[in-house]
Parts: C-alpha cells; sequence; structure tokens
C-alpha cells in the first residue's frame, strides 16, 4: 500500500483528490468527547478509559503502575463494607504556633476539608473479612497526608484503643511527613505513637502497615515503619528525605528505583510488595498466621484442612475413655 502512495507518477494535482489522512478532529468532534473519560497513564502514556482504570482499582491494565487511589476508594478496598466507625472525631487541630506561611494555618485547614475529611487521618473500628481491627488511614488529600498533633494523636488513641480491647491494629500509611505549619508539636507526634506501639506490642497484639506512595519522613520515621509485617503497594515512594534532597547532599547520582518498594524491600526496609488487589486477602491471611484464629472467610476452608489432617484411627485416650 504505502508503495502506492510513494510512486512517482503521484502528481501535485492527484495529492488534492486524495482522502484527508489527518487523525485531528475538528473542535466540534473533539468537544464531544466528554471531560474526564479518559485519563493517561502516569507511567506508559496509555490513554485508557478512566472508567476501566477505576474498576481496575486504579491500576494501568498496560503496565501494572498503582496510582494514587483516593482514600474513600482506599476505605472500601482495605474494609469490609460499612463496617468502618470512625472514633476519635473529636480532636481537631488548633493554631498553637500562629502559623503564617502563604496563608494563615487556620485558612490552609478550611481549603484542605473541602476534600471531605477534617484531617489528614481517619481512625476507628472495622472488620476486615469479618475480623474486628482497629484501623487507621492517612489522608493525602489533606495537606499532603501530613502528620500534625491531630494525626498523631488519633493514631496513639487508636493503637491504645486497640491495646485495652485485644485488637490487631492496621494502618495504611500516606504522607509527606510531618506538618510544618505545627512545629515542633508535629516532631513529637513520633515518639508518642511510637510509645503507643510498644505497649500494644507488649501484649502481643499483631501490628500491620501498608505503605502506599508517598510514604516518607516522620510518618516513616515513626509508626509507618514499626509494623510486625511492612507491606508495601508496587512503586510507591518509601524513605525519610525525599531522593532529590538525599542526591544534592552526597552529591551523587542514586542507583536506578532508589527509595521505591521493591528497591527497600530488597535491601530489608519492608517485608512483603502486594499488588493493590490482593491487599486485603494478604492483611486477612497475616492475621491469621499471627492470631491463630480463622477469619469468615477461612472458617470453612480451615475446617476442612483438620479433618483432612485428622488421624485415621482414634488416639488411645479415647479408647480407654469408652472401654
Ligand atoms: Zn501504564
Amino acid at each position: 500500500m504505502s508503495r502506492t502512495i510513494l510512486r512517482p507518477e503521484v502528481t501535485s494535482v492527484a495529492w488534492f483528490k486524495k482522502e484527508k489522512y489527518s487523525t485531528l478532529k475538528p473542535p466540534q468532534m473533539r468537544d464531544r468527547i466528554p471531560e474526564g473519560l479518559l485519563t493517561k497513564c502516569d507511567n506508559c502514556y496509555t490513554a485508557l478509559m478512566t472508567k476501566d482504570l477505576e474498576e481496575n482499582l486504579r491500576v494501568c491494565p498496560k503496565c501494572g503502575y498503582h496510582h494514587r487511589l483516593p482514600a474513600r476508594e482506599r476505605l472500601a478496598l482495605m474494609t469490609d463494607p460499612g463496617s468502618f466507625r470512625e472514633m476519635f472525631t473529636n480532636i481537631q487541630p488548633t493554631d498553637a504556633l500562629h502559623f503564617v506561611d502563604s496563608k494563615e494555618y487556620p485558612e490552609r485547614l478550611k481549603a484542605a476539608r473541602k476534600c471531605g475529611f477534617d484531617e489528614a487521618v481517619i481512625t476507628g473500628e472495622a472488620t476486615i473479612n469479618g475480623r474486628r481491627v482497629a484501623y487507621g488511614q492517612m489522608i493525602f488529600e489533606f495537606v499532603g497526608g501530613s502528620m500534625g498533633s491531630v494525626v498523631g494523636e488519633r493514631i496513639t488513641r487508636l493503637i491504645e484503643h486497640a491495646t485495652a480491647n485485644q485488637l490487631p491494629c492496621v494502618v495504611v500509611a500516606a504522607s509527606g511527613g510531618a506538618r510544618m505549619q505545627e512545629g515542633i508539636l508535629s516532631l513529637m507526634q513520633m515518639a508518642k505513637t511510637s510509645g503507643a506501639l510498644a505497649r500494644h506490642a507488649a501484649r502481643r497484639l499483631p501490628y500491620l502497615v501498608i505503605l502506599t506512595d508517598p510514604s516518607t519522613a516522620g510518618v516513616m520515621a515513626s509508626y509507618a515503619s514499626l509494623g510486625d509485617v511492612c507491606i508495601a503497594e508496587p512503586g510507591a515512594l518509601i524513605g525519610f528525605a525525599g531522593p532529590r534532597v538525599i542526591q544534592q547532599t552526597i552529591n551523587q547520582i542514586l542507583p536506578k528505583g532508589f527509595q521505591r518498594s521493591e528497591f527497600v524491600r530488597d535491601h530489608g526496609f519492608v517485608d512483603i510488595v502486594v499488588p493493590r488487589k490482593d491487599l486485603k486477602r494478604t492483611v486477612a491471611l497475616l492475621l491469621y498466621y499471627m492470631t491463630g484464629q480463622p477469619d469468615e472467610s477461612m472458617r470453612a476452608a480451615v475446617a476442612e484442612a483438620r479433618v483432612t489432617e485428622a488421624p485415621a484411627h482414634e488416639p488411645t485416650g479415647a479408647v480407654t475413655a469408652e472401654a
């Protein structure tokens, strides 16, 4: 076909008779594509149907890239439908330092609340496959998931609630670090949350943390790295200082994939990298391994396995008792 087009006898006149090959649509046609119908993958740049991407938990079907998941979708992914009961909502931020950057801190908080959340974390009780857990989830939409005094206090109370009620604790991290508008008050949350986790661990209760993109700085340097098992989503940025700061400080080119989930797993900083679709199942399995108690989804399978594993003959004691 292409040869035909390139034949020398094609005169300039012929070009005028040719069909138009342009793929650009006239403006009125372009306007007919509704806004938000297509989303470009941040990694492979494939244009994807937004609906398909959302149904695939915002994981690119072409390259597997995990886009950030909005907080409400994350909550629906990790917990049983309608099971989350929010707690500690009475803890609200104050402007103790009267901090002003490009705008006053109370103004910044007011603007941030437009995302539908009142702070950068939600905490409470939920069930995962029917198992009761203390559940905390950071809200990246709210000032970059930054940890101020409210985040620290809510997380601490969540852990203390878990300790008092003998519950496993599951926390999903998504944070750029401490909230600079609260200065030292933010940094104090690192010690406070870590202390609460030590008391939770002393009661031999499981604590699982799921690191999503990004899990960095003060949050990573406290409760986000203290999980009995640290689970990470593929490709998430995980670290303390960001790669640009490190590169400028040490004045060296950083290795490929530096501070991404797979890199930090290979260097022992996280335990497992789990695709988004398998996260809930993995958490449920880990809680089963750590507590020895199967949840609703595995009770039948565990009972069946026990029957299969049972000895073919009656134990000696049982025979004696009957005799
Ligand atoms: Zn992609």
